[in-house]
């Protein structure tokens, strides 16, 4: 065929008349005619996905536990009430697949779950841990951007588009998924004058947020936003989904002691209970702190499972940097080591960079950033290092390495 002649096989339309035309060894396509293709296999996996039954591993509260241990340190409170609260969100969809064979009638509700404590304290770790291990659709929205509907910003439901994206279509395998909804706090309503004027991305979001929390066959559009008028909608059932909320819920630990006093002066002191760590006063967090912060109640009341994460102090700091299965430091080992240089580390770094991140309040995450400054010549010579085989960082060039930079701009978010 001559080349000025060439034709979409598909639609016809000569190259002149489109952007991109492929060829294929007896064929030509156009590039509307990919995109048209991508839509029906889209939609075609769609259909099938409806049909198939997802597995998920059902493990005891104890094997989630120790699994989220090889990963998370500390946070005790928060892994044993997750892994409670997952083995009977997955121990009820059993139930309720079983309930349609039998005339058991007894509904089991579900226990979506808040996680309350500091940014960077690894909520995002816990909940991204355990959808690993189940081999569940996991994603993380973020509350700061959902807008009611209507509104600029994001619907609701373009949450429920990026479950479906993960879960490559498969709407039984959505169904089934864990949604982490992080920043939960910054959706609080801004003043306890409910509803005085429209508050579109406070209440007005909770109440949107309601509606996907407690249960209902949604209406998604598959390629998630407002681009794409055409496209057919998926209905998606939120009964099953797993939602885990994060927040930092600044300020709340005053109207946690204020709740506690309150109580001690209504109720007389039992000395026994009269010891209160001030703290760490996260950990007597209660549904109506949540209340008093601006959630709505009926948001609250969707989310029955309420825990806390604690403040990472130094300790859990360097155990972080070592411990995890994945930590830090096993990382950059495997990276040097991918280029045939055994890596060392003094453990007077180690200290050296939690000393740091503490000192300039950089949390969790700031522990990457100071590794990153401390290894970035060394990563950035590495084939020249391959002639020695072995790396040893010292206090010195640790120090040497961070003092080229100005610390403080490491803050993450
Ligand atoms: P959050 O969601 O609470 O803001 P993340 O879960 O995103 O925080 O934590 C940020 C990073 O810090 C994680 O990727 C992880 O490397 C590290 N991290 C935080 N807390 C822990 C912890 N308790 N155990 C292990 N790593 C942690």
């Amino acid at each position: 065929m001559a080349k000025d002649n060439r034709k979409c096989s598909f639609c016809g339309r000569d190259e002149k008349s489109v952007d991109i035309l492929i060829s294929g060894a007896s064929a030509h396509i156009c590039e509307r005619c990919i995109e048209q293709a991508q839509l029906i296999v889209k939609e075609e996996k769609i259909a099938r996905g409806k049909s198939k039954t997802p597995s998920f591993k059902l493990l005891k509260p104890v094997e989630i536990y120790d699994h989220l241990e090889k990963y998370v340190i500390g946070q005790e409170d928060a892994k044993k009430v997750l892994s409670v609260a997952v083995y009977n969100h997955y121990k009820r969809i059993a139930h309720i697949s079983q309930k349609a064979s039998s005339h058991d009638d007894l509904e089991l509700e579900k226990s979506n779950i808040v996680l309350v404590g500091e940014t960077g304290t690894g909520k995002t770790l816990l909940a991204r841990t355990i959808a690993r291990m189940l081999q569940v659709p996991f994603c993380i929205a973020d509350a700061t951007v959902l807008t009611e509907a209507g509104y600029v910003g994001e619907d609701v439901e373009s949450i429920l588009a990026r479950l479906l994206q993960v879960a490559d279509y498969e709407v039984t395998a959505a169904e089934r998924g864990i949604i982490f909804i992080d920043e939960v706090d910054k959706i609080a309503r801004k003043s306890d004058n409910p509803s005085l004027t429209r508050d579109v991305s406070g209440e007005g979001v909770q109440q949107a947020l309601l509606k996907i929390l407690e249960g209902a066959v949604v209406n998604v559009p598959p390629q998630g936003g407002r681009k794409h008028p055409e496209q057919k909608m998926v209905q998606v059932n939120t009964q099953n989904i797993l939602f885990i909320c994060g927040g930092a819920f600044d300020g709340i630990e005053k109207r946690i002691s204020s709740r506690m006093q309150t109580n001690i002066i209504g109720y007389g002191v039992n000395k026994e209970h009269d010891v209160v760590d001030r703290d760490n006063m996260l950990q007597y967090i209660a549904p109506q702190d949540l209340r008093s912060y601006g959630l709505i109640p009926e948001l609250v009341g969707r989310l029955p499972v309420l825990t806390h994460l604690n403040p990472l102090d130094k300790d859990t700091l360097r155990q972080i940097l070592t411990e995890p299965q994945n930590s830090l430091i096993k990382q950059y080992t495997k990276l040097f080591e991918l280029d045939d240089v055994e890596l060392s580390i003094d453990n007077k770094v180690l200290d050296y960079i939690v000393e740091k991140a503490i000192e300039f309040k950089l949390g969790a995450r700031g522990l990457r950033s100071i590794c990153e400054v401390i290894m970035r010549d060394a990563m950035f010579d590495i084939t020249s290092h391959s002639k020695h085989k072995k790396l040893h960082i010292d206090i010195e060039y640790a120090k040497k390495q961070l003092s080229k930079t100005n610390i403080s701009h490491l803050k993450v978010a």
